[in-house]
């Protein structure tokens, strides 16, 4: 140490020494601004700048060197050997280009090779260029110098090498001064170090071509200068445009970032870049979380089949998401120019929400939207498809009807309604099998397409199962809610040869079902087709009797039960069919209430039944029955009105028949209805009382004047003592109410003298006497003025309700 020391300050001009200091430490921070440059770029640029980096590197060290050694007082002229100078430049420059390259190899142990290729090319620039003095005399070595110099060369070139790998780990735009400092003491370290071990002898000066002068450090000093301008000011250039880049790459991350869109670049094979609205679809936070393989991500988009896509318009494929699930997108491709590859940039569009709500409107298309039961589309499409495909098989449709459903809808509001179908629907989805289609036509009706080759056997039971299930009660909105079901069933080929035929034909079978009371199943028969005919033709004809003066009125006496004595007369309506004979009133009233006839019915029953008991001596009452359906116009107080103006009918007298129906459906207008008619000085009877809901709380609601038992209760009065008990209740509640009691559908004596003793008012029935023609009655009551015979034109009203 002390030698290397004095050699600096005794042996050499310091003033030049400061010189080579200087051009040594640009040289160094030169040298790390270009080898940085290197491990930025790729491909033949980065052979260039790793030319540029060890020449810069290399010439400099050489420099140092070069002018510390003219900063050499030696002890007689000094010249260099040209030859050997050349070469300790050109080890300079090759060993250091070798050591940068691997530096930058990314290899494990690549910063101390590196460094042993610096400090190896550092000495040997140094000894090299020392052996190319010419001097007067020769240079004895001390080796231990000589492998200090060379340890110095590598230790502080590894030092160097190591801040600088690390500091750009942290931060790669920080300036190179720690790894400079280093590298400046490497070069110095070495020189001087080098220049310690040598001693001049005497002896024979080397020869050869050779330069002299001290213009030589002028010269060398600006050529060395020269040489790390150009390469200082390349490198802020470069750097200044790649900041330029990084800027304007910046920039355009942040607008594709702003795009709802996802972006991507790729060459197909790899991901190059990627906007966060992509990452957001895929799922992934950052880009280093995303697979950088294509096909990992978007599998449509792979290798060869990028190009064709590019002038295409938006294809739809799958996009596999971080969770690995498979999320269907658009994409549009076009082809990216960048500087030294062809690329693709792909718009990706995420269509999840498009896809749903497509799917959300084909389900609308096929299902109901309440229940979420297949429609009545599906059910034609898969009914017909079925007999299409049936072959051997059998096709069963069952139709069924929920018994008791508008009584729900009317008692307990639509909401409980709708719950009540939603569950039903629940209910039939959980019995019927594999295979099955249950849907919802509408209303409280469903239907069920039922293949296979037990049938009918199969539907049966299924039907049976279908009625036991929906007898079961249902707890809607916290109330115990009771229905029953009715099934019709028709099958395919047996019954039908189509689908339409099968649909009416179950329908039938239904009907049927129904009109025998409900909870039941009814296969169809050929006889349902022609009663359902038989039907239709009534409905036709029924429109046609009051023109062709088919109606007449017959009375039924009611009897006071104490006294015997007949009060009055209720009439009941008869249609004699000039074909067919008489038809009860209990297929046609229900016919005329289902096709909108009632009303010019009713109309007419009371005109002509008010207008004869007008003439009635003495003045009996009068009792006429109303459907429920006569309230729904809003008009029937006027027309009551003015039926008793017209007739001369005393209102006192008249006696309204309703059911319990009609309290049901809007109890507030049927009431307010019931008590304007009340007001004319009418009375009000319930009529069939207990076959209805049979609610105590209509007797609340309204004031009846009379109440009569329904004549199935008067039939087993002696043999159920149920039936017994209610009449008696029914007797004890009119005396409470100041109701009179009429006991309907008295046959036998027994049942009169029960009735007697039970308290009740009044009594009707075969046993008094059956309906008939009020000239049957002549014994009671006469009439004392014939009343106009029946017009043979009917009133303007009728002949408008027959048009319709
Ligand atoms: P309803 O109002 O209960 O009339 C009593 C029915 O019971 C009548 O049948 C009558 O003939 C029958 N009946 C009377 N006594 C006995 C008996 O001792 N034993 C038996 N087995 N039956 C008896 P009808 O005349 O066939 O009428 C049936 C139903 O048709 C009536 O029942 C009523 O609901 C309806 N109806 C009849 N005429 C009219 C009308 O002008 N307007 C409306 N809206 N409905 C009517
Ligand atoms: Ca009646
Ligand atoms: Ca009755």
């Amino acid at each position: 140490m002390e030698r290397v020391l004095n050699s600096i300050l005794s042996q050499h001009n310091l003033g030049i020494v400061a010189i080579a200091a200087v051009i040594c430490t640009l040289a160094s921070f030169t040298t790390f601004l270009l080898v940085e440059q290197v491990r930025r770029e790729s491909g033949y640029r980065r052979a260039i700048w790793l030319c540029v980096a060890a020449f810069v590197s290399g010439t400099g060290m050489w420099a140092t060197h070069f002018i510390a050694m003219l900063a050499y007082r030696a002890a007689g002229p000094v010249a260099y050997q040209l030859q050997g100078t050349l070469l300790s430049i050109l080890v300079a420059i090759v060993m250091t280009g070798l050591g940068w390259w691997v530096s930058l190899t990314g290899h494990r142990r690549s910063t101390v090779l590196a460094a042993i290729f610096i400090g190896a090319g550092l000495s040997a620039m140094h000894y090299i260029g020392m052996s190319a003095m010419i001097m007067p005399g020769r240079m004895r070595y001390s080796h231990d110098l000589v492998v200090a110099s060379v340890a110095i060369s590598m230790v502080f070139s590894f030092a160097a090498l190591s801040v600088r790998k690390r500091r750009l780990a942290s931060n790669s735009l920080i300036l190179p001064w720690p790894a400079t400092a280093l590298f400046t003491l490497a070069i110095c370290g070495t020189h001087f170090t080098g220049m310690g071990a040598a001693t001049m002898v005497s002896g024979e000066p080397a020869s050869g071509a050779a330069m002299t002068g001290a213009g030589l450090i002028v010269a060398v000093s600006l050529m060395a200068l020269a040489v790390l301008t150009v390469g200082l000011m390349a490198v802020m250039a470069e750097r200044k445009i790649q900041r330029k880049a990084t800027e304007q790459e910046r920039k355009l991350d942040t607008f594709a970032d702003a795009a709802i869109e996802g972006l991507i670049l790729t060459d197909g094979i790899s991901l190059k870049k990627a906007n966060r609205s992509f990452l957001d679809t895929a799922g992934y936070c950052d880009i280093a979380h995303c697979p950088t393989t294509i096909s990992d991500l978007l599998p449509a988009l792979s290798d060869e089949r990028l190009p064709g896509m590019s002038d295409r318009g938006p294809t739809e494929c799958e996009l596999i998401t971080s969770t690995g699930d498979s999320c269907p997108v658009e994409v549009l491709v076009r082809p990216f120019e960048d500087e030294n590859e062809t690329l693709s940039i792909v718009a990706v569009r995420d269509i999840r929400e498009r896809k749903e709500a497509a799917a959300q409107i084909a389900h609308l298309a096929f299902h109901d939207v309440l229940t979420g039961l297949p429609n009545r589309a599906v059910f034609s499409e898969h009914l017909s498809e079925a007999l299409q495909h049936a072959s051997r098989r059998r096709v069963a449709l069952l139709c069924l009807d929920l018994d008791g459903f508008k009584g729900v809808n009317d008692l307990y509001g639509h909401p409980v309604g709708d719950e009540l179908l939603v569950e039903t629907s629940r209910r039939l989805r959980n019995l019927i099998g594999e295979g099955c289609l249950v849907a919802r036509l509408g209303g409280d009706e469903f239907a069920i397409v039922q293949v296979g080759a037990h049938q009918p056997e199969h539907a049966e039971r299924t039907a049976e199962t279908i009625i036991a299930a929906l007898n079961e009660p249902f707890e809607l909105q916290h109330q115990l809610v009771r229905i029953g079901c009715s099934v019709g069933i028709a099958v395919y080929p047996a019954d039908a040869q189509t689908a339409s035929d099968l649909i009416k034909n179950a329908d039938l079978a239904l009907y049927r079902a129904k009109s025998e009371g409900g909870r039941r199943v009814r296969f169809y028969e050929r006889a349902m087709d022609e009663a359902m005919r038989e039907r239709r033709a009534i409905e036709a004809e029924l429109k046609l009797a009051l023109g062709r003066d088919e109606f007449s009125i017959h009375y039924q006496p009611l009897a006071n039960l104490a006294t015997g004595q007949i009060t009055g007369f209720e009439a009941l309506l008869r249609w004699n069919h000039g074909t067919k004979g008489a038809i009860s009133p209990d297929v046609f009233i229900p016919l005329a209430e289902a096709c909108n006839y009632i009303e010019t019915l009713g109309e007419w029953v009371l005109r002509r039944a008010c207008a004869e008991a007008a003439t009635w001596k003495p003045p009996l009452r009068l009792s006429v029955n109303l459907s429920p359906l006569q309230f729904v116009p809003g008009n029937l107080v006027e027309l009551v009105g003015r039926v008793i103006d017209e007739t001369g009918m005393d209102p006192g007298r008249l006696d309204l028949e309703v059911t319990e129906g009609l309290l049901i459906k809007d109890p507030d207008k049927a009431v307010t209805t019931l008590c304007e008619l009340k007001k004319l000085g009418i009375q009000i009877a319930m009529d069939d009382f207990g076959t209805g809901y049979s609610s105590l709380s209509y007797f609340r609601l309204f004031p009846f004047d009379k109440v009569k038992i329904d004549q199935s209760f008067v039939h087993e009065m002696l043999t159920n003592p149920q039936a017994r008990a209610i009449i008696r209740s029914v007797i004890g509640l009119g005396k409470g109410l100041e109701m009179s009691v009429v006991a309907e559908g008295v046959e036998t004596e027994e049942q009169l003298e029960a009735l007697r003793a039970d308290g009740c008012n009044q009594v009707q029935g075969y046993l008094i006497s059956r309906p008939g023609p009020i000239a049957h009655f002549e014994k009671v009551v006469i009439q004392s003025n014939k009343p106009e015979p029946a017009r043979r034109t009917p009133p303007a009203s009728v002949k408008k309700a027959a048009r319709r």
